[in-house]
C-alpha cells in the first residue's frame, strides 16, 4: 500500500460508507440502501413533488421495519438528525 495523502479507487471504495438514517452508525457502502419516501400529500402537494430519501442498514431488520412505519404511517419520528 502507498503512503500519502490520496487513496487510489479501490482503497477509495472499500472505505466509501454512509450513516443509516435509523440507528445513525456509519456502515459500509453495501450496507446501506435507500428507501425514497414521497411527502407530498402531507404538505398538499402534488405526488412526487416532495420526497426525502432514507438511507438503512439493508442487514438490520431494525433499520428496514422503521423505514417501512414511516413510509406507511407517513409519520416523521425518526430521532437520529439526518
Ligand atoms: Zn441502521
Amino acid at each position: 500500500m502507498k503512503h500519502g495523502p490520496l487513496l487510489d479507487a479501490n482503497e477509495f471504495k472499500k472505505n466509501l460508507g454512509w450513516y443509516c438514517d435509523v440507528c445513525g452508525r456509519h456502515r459500509k457502502d453495501r450496507f446501506i440502501s435507500v428507501y425514497t419516501i414521497d411527502f407530498s400529500r402531507d404538505f398538499k402537494c402534488v405526488d412526487g413533488t416532495i420526497k426525502k430519501n432514507f438511507k438503512y442498514c439493508n442487514d438490520s431488520r431494525h433499520c428496514y421495519n422503521h423505514i417501512k412505519m414511516i413510509a406507511e404511517s407517513k409519520v416523521y419520528k425518526i430521532t437520529h438528525p439526518i
